[in-house]
């Protein structure tokens, strides 16, 4: 039995048995087949060279197009090394005379040509490691393309075991079998994460080397409760778990039955609570999970298929998420791409620090036409229903007008064309950097509205990745800057009329409902999955309660503090919940 903690991302408890997947991370178990299965997998793999070859033409002809002859010649290099037959041989030589699998016969001859680059002395030549890197994990996406796939086939139910997801193979896991998952890597706040929250099956993250360990067909147990996966346990645990569950399962269900009731404090104050969501279809089931409207929509998951979307397809889109919403308010975030969303897959030189690189309203305001295509398809889809729009991750006032200005032209061009659309809709911003913050006083004079994004604000006010298991303890919203500067922007949005909100994933944490009220905040806005607890804890409280939460968390110099005294607070409210 091996128990491992990490961070979890939703609550519950899976208990089934193991399928490991090699993914884009392509740590690659040591993996034989038989004499029998070689031929299949050398077919396997030549189709993988094949479409590796074909993938790499396609892109070196783009980037002629848009680039010029030098920087194509980059890819010829990548197509000499596909098409070299020693290359070939070498892996099938592995595969016939040791058994091993197609992926285990790349990644081992691969890796040893990365060695034999890293040791050249001419620096030029050592460079190329990181082109004979690319070549190798384009390879083995493509050996483990159908492996990849094979989760969707599963006949009965699993625990998906991985070292990492992307974000498409997140958004597929609902339609598969699978009942948990436990990745090596990963922070609570990385868009993996926030997708493995809507998909609301037990997630734990950051377990590190957990997939070098679990074999397929182990039983693991993930344990969304306590942040822990527990792989082949003995039979008292998996007796203790079972029991645990259950009594899990029927605390969930009694939930269900504050569906249709409001969420009020017991002084009947009214919080409204909000859904975040990433596919038009999740705005329906956010009013299953009793939302009160749309806070968060995450447009930029359009981007997820092989082709990006064009307006007629968005326009759809959010005409889907507008009628899901059933005439409640929808706040459509204008594409927030970068960082960890899309891009760096797309770019041929992937950016070194893309948290800080070229990353949402920047990428926006570099690719005006793209951008002019979905503000156009907003402006139409707003005629339909209740509809806001907000742009993301402002650092500058110059950002929030050039982004209204092309809004207003593509209002012009619609107008130039007769085509209708919806005039009247409030712009708003995400309040996300620390600079926006500290500028609150005048960006609050250009908006109408403000979202709060602590996932954002927290890794650039702390310095710490959100996406980065490595550093998830500096991670915080405990932080005394973190509260602080909330509790600026709540107070100067107040002051200016505007209206605030907050939908980082601090909002559908129990622990900081009492603070963030307290704090004056009337609007959260969270993960569908946690409306229900959410509900329950505001019912249980009072206003003048979560006032004096709040005065007292803003007196701690710890987060340690904060978090300990929120903790015993809420608990103190629902003595029977996980918190
Ligand atoms: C945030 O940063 O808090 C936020 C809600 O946006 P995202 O998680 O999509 O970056
Ligand atoms: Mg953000």
């Amino acid at each position: 039995m091996q128990i491992l903690t990490g961070k979890a991302v939703s609550p519950g408890i899976a208990i089934a048995e193991a399928v490991v997947l090699d993914a884009e991370e392509l740590r690659i178990p040591r993996r034989m087949v038989t004499k029998d299965e070689i031929p299949d997998e050398i077919t396997e793999l030549d189709h993988a060279f094949a479409t590796s070859i074909e993938e790499i033409a396609t892109q070196r002809a783009d980037v002629k197009l848009q680039l010029g002859h030098d920087v194509a010649d980059v890819f010829n290099w990548h197509i000499g090394v596909l098409k070299d037959p020693m290359l070939r041989k070498d892996i099938v030589s592995l595969m016939e005379e040791r058994n091993y699998s197609a992926a285990y016969a790349v990644s081992t001859v691969m890796r040893g040509l990365q060695r034999r680059f890293m040791q050249m002395k001419d620096p030029l030549l050592a460079e190329r490691m990181r082109d004979v890197q690319d070549i190798e994990r384009r390879l083995l996406r493509n050996v483990l393309g159908k492996s990849a796939e094979d989760i969707s086939h599963l006949s009965q139910e699993a625990i998906l075991v991985t070292h990492d997801l992307t974000t498409s193979q997140t958004a597929r896991l609902s339609s598969t079998k699978i009942i948990g998952v436990a990745l090596d890597v990963g922070g609570a706040t990385s868009h993996t994460a926030i997708l493995l929250r809507s998909w609301g099956k037990p997630a734990v993250l950051g377990l590190k080397n957990l997939s070098s360990h679990v074999s397929g067909g182990d039983t693991v147990i993930v344990d969304g409760l306590n942040h822990m996966v527990v792989a082949d346990p003995d039979e008292a645990t998996l007796e203790d778990y079972r029991s645990k569950r259950a009594s899990f399962v029927k605390l969930i269900d009694a939930l269900d039955e504050l569906r249709d009731l409001p969420a009020v404090t017991t002084e009947g104050v009214r919080i409204e609570l909000l859904g975040n969501i990433e596919y038009p279809a999740e705005a329906a089931a956010s009013m299953e999970k009793g939302a009160d409207g749309i806070g968060l929509y995450r447009t930029e998951f359009l981007f997820l298929g092989d082709e990006d979307p064009d307006e007629e397809e968005q326009f759809e889109a959010y005409c889907k998420t507008i009628a899901g919403a059933n005439g409640n308010q929808v706040t459509v975030r204008t594409f927030d791409l970068g960082a960890d969303k899309i891009t760096q897959n797309k770019h041929f030189e992937p950016e070194r620090n893309p948290m800080l690189g070229n990353r949402s309203i920047r990428y926006s305001l570099q690719h005006l036409e793209m951008f002019k295509v979905q503000l156009r398809a907003i402006l139409r889809a707003a005629r339909t229903g209740n509809v806001r729009v907000m742009f993301p991750l402002l650092t500058t006032l110059m950002e929030l007008r050039q982004a209204k200005m092309t809004l207003f032209d593509a209002m012009e061009d619609l107008e130039e064309t007769g085509v209708r659309f919806g005039r009247d809709l409030d712009i708003g911003m995400m309040m996300e950097t620390p600079a926006a913050a500290s500028q609150c006083r005048e960006f609050v004079r250009e908006v109408k509205f403000v979202s709060i994004g602590t996932n954002d604000l927290i890794q650039y006010l702390l310095a710490t990745d959100r996406g980065n298991e490595r550093v998830s303890r500096y991670y915080t919203a405990s932080h005394p800057a973190v509260l602080r500067t909330i509790r600026d922007v709540i107070r100067t949005c107040a002051k200016a009329g505007v209206d605030c909100s907050l939908c980082g994933e601090m909002a559908g944490e129990p622990i900081y409902a009492m603070l963030l009220i307290g704090l004056g905040l009337r609007k959260l806005s969270m993960a569908p999955n946690n409306i229900p607890e959410i509900k329950k804890l505001i019912r249980a409280c009072s206003l003048k309660k979560a006032e004096r939460v709040a005065k007292r968390a803003l007196t701690f110099e710890t987060d340690a503090q904060v978090t300990n005294y929120l903790r015993a607070e809420t608990k103190k409210l629902l003595p029977d919940d996980p918190i």
